[in-house]
């Protein structure tokens, strides 16, 4: 393959910019020519294509976001939008496209693949961690350390207040951010999308902390449950603690990517590359046991993804 494509789409996250150094560095390393496509499938559909060189990615490892932008395309869902996708790349010769995104973005690829040929690789660029095929999203770690920053504050200010606190963390469907924010954190209690809650149990769980000598609590609530708000006017209809609610909001889709996702990222954009430079197309990246994997993508979207059951108990035993 000589010439390949590149775009990150869905929502963004720290260590999109990583990836996209990656992906442009090992393609300038096998000889091939890479261009960045801005705004997703919308830049596909609309022609804004752009040639990458060595120095198109100089000085953004560190930076969160993405150099190429990126957007949600409801055009691309269509036959008559794919279409004209293909006949983009056709138009610049790009015989493989990598996609930085989430399952959404996976769908499209996987259109492309499935309906028009187009060899495709994809890496899993969310903070939501909600891809059952790969055991860390690209963006991920990064959100979490952000939430832990935020929550370490906050937990500074509740013990002087003797206040209970309802921390609001993003992932949709998924309560990964909530559930690893919430144990690296030492919050007393989680509430996740994937776990039915009883606030009969949790006022007890805040009771029995206070008896034990706590000064005040941390409840962080995943966004796919309901807001901060929300619960904290739940929870203070049955209880007569000081309750603060907290939404992080949209910092934690942000900032310099950490160590750990600077790392997937390189590895990530490399395997992308690599797959490509074989041939090899119809698959998405990914790590598992601490290994980078590769799979097919239409095998990978299917997959649903599972709850860590055993990590909610380990909080259930040790923040109490
Ligand atoms: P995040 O998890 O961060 O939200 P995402 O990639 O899942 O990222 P989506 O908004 O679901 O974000 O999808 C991104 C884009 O992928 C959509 O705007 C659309 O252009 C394309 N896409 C999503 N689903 C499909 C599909 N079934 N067929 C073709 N294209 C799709």
């Amino acid at each position: 393959m000589k010439r390949i494509g590149l775009l990150t789409s869905g929502g963004d996250a720290p260590g999109m910019n990583a990836a996209i150094r990656a992906v442009v560095r090992s393609g300038i390393y096998f000889n091939m020519e890479v261009f960045g496509i801005e705004r997703g499938y919308a830049g596909l559909i609309e022609d804004v294509v752009m040639p990458m060189e060595m120095r198109s990615v100089s000085n953004i490892v560190q930076f969160g976001g993405t150099k190429l932008r990126t957007a949600r395309c409801l055009e691309m869902l269509t036959k008559e939008g794919q279409k004209q996708a293909v006949a983009t790349l056709e138009k610049y010769g790009i015989e493989g496209l990598v996609v930085i995104g989430g399952d959404g973005s996976f769908r499209g690829a996987r259109a492309l693949t499935e309906e028009f040929g187009v060899p495709t690789i994809g890496i899993p660029g969310t903070i939501d961690n909600d891809l059952e095929y790969t055991d860390y999203t690209l963006g991920f770690d990064t959100a979490v350390n952000t939430c832990l920053d935020i929550i370490n504050k906050l937990r500074d200010t509740m013990t002087s207040h003797e206040r209970v606190c309802v921390v609001e963390v993003m992932g949709r469907h998924c309560g990964d951010i909530a559930l690893y924010s919430g144990i690296a954190s030492g919050a007393e209690i989680i509430v996740v999308p994937e776990i039915k809650f009883n606030m009969d149990e949790i006022v007890a769980r805040i009771d029995r902390s206070r008896a034990n000598g706590k000064h005040s609590n941390i409840i962080v609530v995943a966004e796919g449950v309901m807001s901060a708000e929300q619960f904290s006017k739940k929870l203070q209809e049955v209880t007569s603690y000081s309750i603060r609610p907290t939404c992080i909001g949209h910092v934690q889709r942000g900032g310099s990517p950490s160590m750990a996702d600077r790392m997937l990222a390189a590895q990530f954009g490399n395997k992308a590359v690599r797959l490509l430079n074989e041939g090899i197309g119809n698959r998405v990246v990914g790590i598992r046991d601490n290994k980078i994997i590769d799979m097919d993508i239409i095998e990978a979207v299917s997959m649903k993804k599972k709850f860590n059951y055993e990590l909610y108990e380990t909080l259930q035993m040790i923040s109490m």
